[in-house]
């Protein structure tokens, strides 16, 4: 998806062009049956207050999208209003006080690309085109975030509009109930934001990645390893492996190890990435590369080419686990037999949160994330594979502490993504904001 830069209209069912107007705001490719009544392609702020206020008059519910990135499609909602965001997507940074404000409907790569130009860093999502709408809202994990924190937490102020139409700023000083609900309800979030302010990091001068790829057949000495060794990676190391039946420079089922680096210099970046040169396991490695300088947009226009690709039906589950590696292999080992064809993959990353959280309503995470992404793109695979993701995961359970909303199913799979004292806080802001449910709740609901 491209930044969407064409007038917005407003499309009622069975209008000419509806179904594109749905479907079209959408990455992934599957169509969720479900259909909206209304859709208000907004191109600025008037025209999101005159819609919520148009859904409240008339008792619909609202639903809503800025990049369309939601593996679920939760930004696809049965009946009521959809306001589509994605032309509210103006990007302005301020080099002197190092913020940012930014539209919904901006993707996080035209972000990166902006306040790059003033030497200054967002931990933007790892795709180009992500919304950053709703990445920012569910918490994200973005580039360099175990060193500078998920990206809401970089979130200083919203101006939202509320159920009854009212424009309002959220700030720690303002409404702060609503800024603390923004930073991690994702798709829960009763209130539609047209701008975050952001507060921006000084940029990593040397950007890089390193890449190791291994057979199969090694899986279980390079999980013993990985587990071993992730809680003493540098922070400034992305650990990660994925499990890819097509996998990097062997065309077979494998497990590519990819350490994006984000560092003051090269050296600094060879130095924390030292853990994967000299270990038990790199001498299995089929291919092991140096460490490669590259540009954060690079990786992340790469990553849609060869991972993320268009087209594809997409059916994602994922879980957070904190449980000794052991019991966790043979389910690793059942999940890579099983795994559908490339570019279905499966993501493994090293978390171990370092640093002690803001106060946000975001508060589910552990020391591991594993997520399974069936990435479709034949009849007979989707017919075969639709539910791979959300039965694995239903399998692996008692591992399992949580879900992150990045790439939650919760419509599939209800699982715990709040600390109850945080769902329950969370649910009396919603109560006090939008008395009447004029927002779609998370899709479990
Ligand atoms: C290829 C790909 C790569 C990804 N990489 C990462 C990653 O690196 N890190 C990570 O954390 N996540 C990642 N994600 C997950 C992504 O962050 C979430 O799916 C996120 O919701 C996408 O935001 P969006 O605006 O594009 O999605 P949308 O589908 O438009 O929005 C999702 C939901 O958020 C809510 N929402 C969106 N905009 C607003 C708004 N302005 N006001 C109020 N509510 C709103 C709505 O409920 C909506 O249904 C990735 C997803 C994909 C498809």
């Amino acid at each position: 998806m491209h930044a969407t830069t064409s007038q917005g209209r407003t499309f009622s069912r069975g209008d000419p062009g509806f179904d594109e107007a749905v479907l079209g705001t959408s990455f992934n490719a599957r169509d969720p049956g479900r259909r909206p009544e209304v859709v208000v392609q907004a191109n600025d702020v008037f025209d999101v207050v005159a819609a919520v206020k148009r859904a409240g008059a008339t008792g619909m519910k609202v639903g809503l999208c800025s990049g369309g990135h939601s593996w679920a499609q939760n930004h696809i909602r049965n009946g009521g209003m959809m306001i589509d965001l994605s032309r509210l997507n103006h990007i302005s940074v301020d080099e002197a006080s190092r913020t940012a404000t930014v539209g919904p409907g901006a993707l996080g790569g035209d972000v990166d690309a902006a306040v790059q130009r003033h030497g200054l860093f967002f931990p933007v999502a790892h795709a180009y085109t992500v919304g950053i709408g709703g990445f920012l809202l569910q918490g994200g994990f973005g580039w360099n975030s175990r060193a500078v924190g998920l990206a809401c937490e970089s979130v200083v102020g919203i101006d939202v509009v509320l159920a009854d139409g009212r424009l309002v700023h959220a700030s720690e000083t303002e409404n702060a109930d609503l800024l603390w609900a923004a930073r991690g309800s994702g798709p829960g979030f009763f209130g539609v934001v047209v701008r975050f302010h952001l507060r921006l990091h000084k940029r990593p001068r040397f950007v890089g990645l390193k890449i190791q790829v291994f057979r199969m057949k090694h899986l279980e000495d390079v999980f013993r390893w990985a587990d071993r060794v992730g809680p003493s990676v540098s922070p400034k190391v992305e650990f990660q492996m994925v499990f890819n039946r097509k996998a990097m420079g062997i065309s077979a089922p494998g497990i590519e190890v990819v350490a994006p680096v984000l560092a003051d210099s090269r050296k600094e970046a060879v130095e924390a990435l030292s853990f994967l040169k000299k270990n038990e396991v790199s001498k299995k490695a089929s291919f092991s590369t140096p460490v490669i300088p590259m540009s954060l947009g690079r990786m992340m226009k790469t990553g849609e080419k060869t991972l993320f690709l268009k087209n594809t039906r997409w059916f994602a589950d994922n879980m957070w686990m904190d449980q000794p590696i052991e019991p966790l292999i043979p389910n690793l080992r059942r999940i890579a037999d099983t795994q559908p064809p490339h570019p279905s993959h499966i993501l493994w990353l090293n978390w171990n949160p370092t640093t002690p959280r803001t106060d946000m309503a975001f508060s589910v995470e552990d020391r591991t994330y594993l997520a399974l992404y069936a990435g479709l793109r034949t009849r007979e695979d989707e017919e075969r594979y639709r539910t791979w993701a959300t039965d694995e995961m239903q399998r692996m359970q008692a591992f399992s502490t949580g879900i992150q909303l990045a790439d939650e199913n919760l419509g599939n799979r209800p699982a715990k993504f709040l600390s109850d004292a945080n769902m329950q806080r969370l649910n009396a802001v919603r109560a006090a904001y939008d008395p009447t449910g004029v927002f779609h709740p998370w899709m479990d609901r």
